[in-house]
């Protein structure tokens, strides 16, 4: 006992010593929870915040980490440089399996399920269309294309285009589209920063990758209260929340028309295409968001159901058990909140209750009568 004592005393004055002489380094500081970390990425911005205790050299070690897995991402999936893999992928030889990374092949297999699931309103080979309504790379003027050019490019569209093989870890263009996985890459994006920071041992912290968004542990971790996170009103004016959900150990993704999108002779044209038209999608959903634990996937379905449209979204959500909530313009600057099952279950009735969200009801489904058994 006294040995240990003297021993571990004498350890103790060795490791004063070097601090001293090493004297208080700016990397070993500790920070304050919660460290922030905003930046610029895809277009759009980054913010992580960490609530676990970080010295200053640690949290720049962070940070490098995540951002090198989203450079990785954009070298990946990019539509916007032209040394990305989905641009050599966009080039090759038609019916030429490619071999491609881990990452797009995952992120393609994705979309292929996304893509049947949703019958084919998320659908990646809408990429020439996208360009013609100017809101990819090609960077054409804000104007409506004609319906020769538009005809052209929609004959070639569908997903059965591309060939995924999951095994051999190649996949192959059938027809001549352009796969973009702009509808999709941002939540892989999340994705990415989230394993990369559980791999880290970080336990509390939110990624927001442009509205994309993954929580893990909580906002205080000593009170165990969870994140909180602001569902949008949708309208292009200053950012508001219409709806303040806890998220916990959850991610979601929000589509909407009221952020991206061009304006011509008072006709709003959104960024999101319906495959099945080569058109802008125009319904009355005005944000669509959708919880799941991977974002990869709440950003596919969030692009499918603004694609679908609210009625038919919610049978897919229906058929899929999806948790989603879908804001629908009943007015101008009104909207009405509604649930799928999924959502309501997962949330609870009295938090839907109490925020003014309403629960689907599936017109199909047997009328419950009031006269009893
Ligand atoms: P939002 O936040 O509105 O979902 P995203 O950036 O996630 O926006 O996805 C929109 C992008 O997805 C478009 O800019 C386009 O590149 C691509 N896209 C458009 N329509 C579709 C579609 N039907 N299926 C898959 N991707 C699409
Ligand atoms: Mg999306």
């Amino acid at each position: 006992m006294n040995r240990y004592h003297r021993l571990s005393g004498a350890v103790g004055v060795v490791l004063l010593a070097t601090f001293l002489l090493a004297g208080c380094s700016e990397n070993d500081r500790p920070l304050d929870a919660p460290v922030r970390f905003e930046g610029a990425i895809f277009g759009s911005f980054y913010q992580v915040t960490v609530m676990d205790p970080l010295t200053q050299g640690e949290a720049n070690a962070l940070e490098e980490g995540f951002l090198a897995e989203l450079e990785s991402v954009d070298q990946a999936m990019s539509t916007y440089r032209d040394d990305a893999e989905l641009i050599a992928f966009n080039e090759a030889p038609l019916n030429e399996w490619q071999p491609l990374s881990n990452e797009l092949i995952e992120v393609l297999s994705i979309s292929r399920s996304v893509s049947e699931e949703s019958g084919g309103a998320f659908d990646i080979t809408v990429g020439g269309l996208v360009n013609l309504w100017s809101f990819g790379p090609e960077a054409r003027p804000e104007t409506i294309p004609s319906e020769a050019e538009l005809n052209e490019r929609l004959a070639i569209v569908g997903y059965d285009a591309i060939d995924v093989d999951t095994q051999s870890m190649q996949a192959r263009r059938t027809r001549d589209v352009f796969a973009d996985l702009s509808g999709i890459a941002k939540g892989h994006g999340v994705d990415r920063v989230a394993a990369y920071l559980d791999q880290q041992g970080i336990e509390h912290y939110l990624v927001n990758l442009g509205g994309d968004i993954l929580a893990r542990g909580y906002r205080h971790p000593d009170e165990q209260t969870p994140w909180r996170i602001g569902i949008e009103v949708p309208h292009t004016g200053p950012q508001e929340a219409q709806h303040i959900l806890p998220l916990d150990n959850m991610s979601l993704a929000t589509s909407g028309d009221y952020r991206n999108y061009f304006e011509e002779d008072g006709e709003r044209y959104s960024h999101t295409i319906d495959p099945r038209t080569g058109r802008p999608v125009n319904n009355r959903l005005a944000s669509v968001s959708v919880f799941h634990p991977s974002n990869a996937w709440a950003d596919a379905w969030a692009t499918a159901l603004t694609v679908t449209g609210s009625e038919a979204g919610m049978q897919l959500a229906l058929e899929h058990d999806l948790n989603a909530l879908l804001l629908i313009k009943i007015d101008e600057g009104q909207w009405q909140s509604l649930g799928t099952p999924a959502f309501i279950n997962y949330f609870g009735d009295a938090l839907v209750e109490e925020l003014g969200i309403d629960a689907w009801e599936d017109p199909s489904a047997p009328r419950q009568t009031a006269t009893g058994e």
